[in-house]
């Protein structure tokens, strides 16, 4: 191990996770400091997002997250019921994994595979990689950043024995209000916390033959009281999360009385063994700043918001995607500054409209309409449910999961320093079809290449130039490439369907599937391009 660290990750969650395996699979020297022992005890994060997906796929770890948990011939339905026996209110469907087919837009769409299932996938796979190191039961202390490096210290909580770490870059994945941000003296924004909430995460093989509902992913509890709480399968067969809206902000566990919550979602009782009770809250806020210098911040750290949407881990793994391929290329040497000043530009945004979106969700599941007779056998509590159902209807669909899914999607890099331009109308925000539009700053499209291949199994190791048309001379692209380090394959893709998707008989896609220029020419001056997308501005001082 070198003297000094090129990147130290402090924190071991699934974003500091997965930022080890970013950098690992680059084979970028990193050591991850985690507390804990590594052990995940609550399931959190229940629903891997497609962009999540598609990144395990380059990882190599789609099909183990595929396999993790849920059973391929379960739906996936979000079922709003006024308990678990009582009266189904409303059914949004999603079909079961074994059912789906092929996806137009993905070669993975998401999974259901909850943090229990999906670190450990994450965490074998880090430990597994040569160039990554991780340290559990291992604390950040302090650090200092300078100009050439970070100095830090770091405490084994097993020996309590403390040392120095000096480190070219480190990145806080520490997740909320953690150690990193505040030493940095960066402030969150935002409204702060919208609720108390609390999780019961228990065992149950009786409850799913309690009612006639069926499988789902999420049952929607919703009673006198209005939407009260989710329940959300966790395995598809025995694990179960019960998801309380509104908690006593003072809330004692030892007090609270876990099986009145349990026996009013079922509506009656049941067998079950409680795993833990968690009580959390639902805040909205993003960190003023990504970082500085040397330190930057990613995941919770960087931004809290209401799981409503299933939002919250999947932007993380998004940030550690970003800074992972950027620190790699200043570290390989072909990287400029501009590529570190882009990560807070690119992914700022994306926690922005993540956070906006998941709290839209909340206060649109907590203001359905309520009535005390929805639960009752009677004329009135019929005409409740009517109402109810209508309602959700009216509205702009139940759920909101389709929404979502373009949010996880269709983010684009827009203002990016490091992407050259599209000449094209920004598309628009609501209403498109998720990742499909090519442009600049946005996912590179899926098409399948044939044989199982999609066209992002391309992309991932440096920079691709996609060809549409063999009589445009890719050379000086690539020469100006190779001229100044930057790993770059020039890849001819004849098939007229995949070339009207991408738009442009040229186009450059970078290490993170992201497009970065797009033309029907190659350009006179190829360097200036290349400089751009490697993050030089002032490419002469670099040459
Ligand atoms: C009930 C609930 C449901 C959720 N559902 C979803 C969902 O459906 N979809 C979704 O995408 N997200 C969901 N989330 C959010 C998701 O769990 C988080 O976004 C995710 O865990 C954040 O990962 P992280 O790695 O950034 O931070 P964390 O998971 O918080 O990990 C940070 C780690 O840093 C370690 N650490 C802190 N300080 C130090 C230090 N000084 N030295 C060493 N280690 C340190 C901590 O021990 C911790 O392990 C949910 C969250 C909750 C509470």
């Amino acid at each position: 191990m070198a003297a000094k660290i090129p990147v130290l990750i402090c924190g071991g969650g699934p974003v500091g996770l997965a930022l080890a395996v970013e950098l690992g699979s680059r084979s970028i020297e990193c050591m991850l400091v985690e507390r804990g022992d590594g052990v995940v005890k609550v399931p959190k994060m229940s629903q891997l997002s497609t962009r999540t997906m598609e990144f395990c796929r380059r990882w190599g770890l789609a099909q183990q997250a595929k396999q993790a948990g849920w059973p391929a011939e379960h739906p996936g339905d979000f079922i709003y019921l006024t308990s678990m026996t009582g009266y189904e209110l409303f059914r949004q469907r999603f079909a079961p994994y074994s059912q789906q087919g092929d996806l137009s837009y993905t070669p993975e769409g998401p999974r259901q595979c909850p943090q229990i299932f999906f670190d450990p996938i994450l965490l074998r796979h880090a430990a597994s990689l040569p160039s990554a190191t991780l340290r559990h039961r291992t604390r950040l202390e302090s650090f200092e950043a300078g100009v050439d490096g970070v100095s830090t210290e770091i405490t084994s909580m097993e020996t309590g024995r403390t040392w120095k770490l000096a480190a070219d870059y480190l990145v806080g994945c520490d997740g909320f209000d953690g150690h990193v941000r505040k030493a940095l003296g960066v402030a969150y924004q935002g409204s702060g916390v919208l609720s108390y909430s609390l999780s019961i995460f228990f065992r149950s093989r009786e409850l799913a033959t309690l009612h006639d509902k069926g499988w789902g992913r999420f049952y929607r509890l919703v009673d006198s009281s209005g939407h009260w709480s989710d329940l959300i399968a966790i395995d598809g067969r025995e694990l179960w999360r019960l998801t309380l809206f509104h908690a006593d902000p003072e809330i004692e566990i030892d007090g609270f009385d876990s099986h009145g919550a349990l026996i009013r979602a079922a509506g009656k009782t049941f067998r079950y063994e409680i795993i833990s009770v968690l009580p959390w809250k639902r805040r909205e806020l993003v960190a003023t700043s990504y970082g500085r210098g040397r330190v930057f911040l990613a995941g919770d750290a960087a931004h809290q918001m209401s799981p409503t949407g299933g939002l919250g881990m999947n932007t993380g793994i998004g940030d550690a995607v970003d800074i992972g391929w950027k620190l790699a290329a200043i570290i390989d040497g072909w990287g400029g500054p501009e590529l570190l000043d882009s990560y807070e530009i690119e992914r700022r945004p994306v926690a922005l409209s993540s956070v906006a979106a998941s709290s839209d969700t909340y206060v649109y599941e907590t203001s359905l309409p309520r009535s005390t007779a929805i639960a009752e056998t009677s004329p009135e509590g019929e005409r409740a449910r009517q109402q109810f159902a209508a309602a959700l209807r009216g509205r702009r669909g139940a759920g909101n999961e389709r929404l979502h899914e373009e949010v996880k999607m269709s983010y684009c890099y827009e203002n990016s320093p490091i992407n050259w331009p599209d000449e094209t109308a920004a598309p628009l925000t609501k209403g498109r079809k998720s990742g499909v539009t090519c442009r600049s700053g946005a996912r590179a499209p899926h098409a399948w290449l044939g044989n199982g291949r999609s066209t992002l199994d391309l992309f991932g190791d440096g920079f691709v130039l996609l060809r549409f048309d063999r009589t445009q001379d890719a050379t000086p692209l690539d020469d100006a490439a190779a001229a100044r380090g930057v790993p770059l394959r020039v890849i001819d893709v004849a098939d007229s369907h995949i070339a009207n998707l991408y738009g442009r008989k040229l186009v450059l896609v970078r290490p993170d599937g992201h497009v970065a220029w797009r033309s029907d020419r190659c350009p006179d001056d190829a360097g200036r391009i290349i400089d751009r997308v490697r993050g030089f501005s002032n490419p002469a001082s670099n040459l």
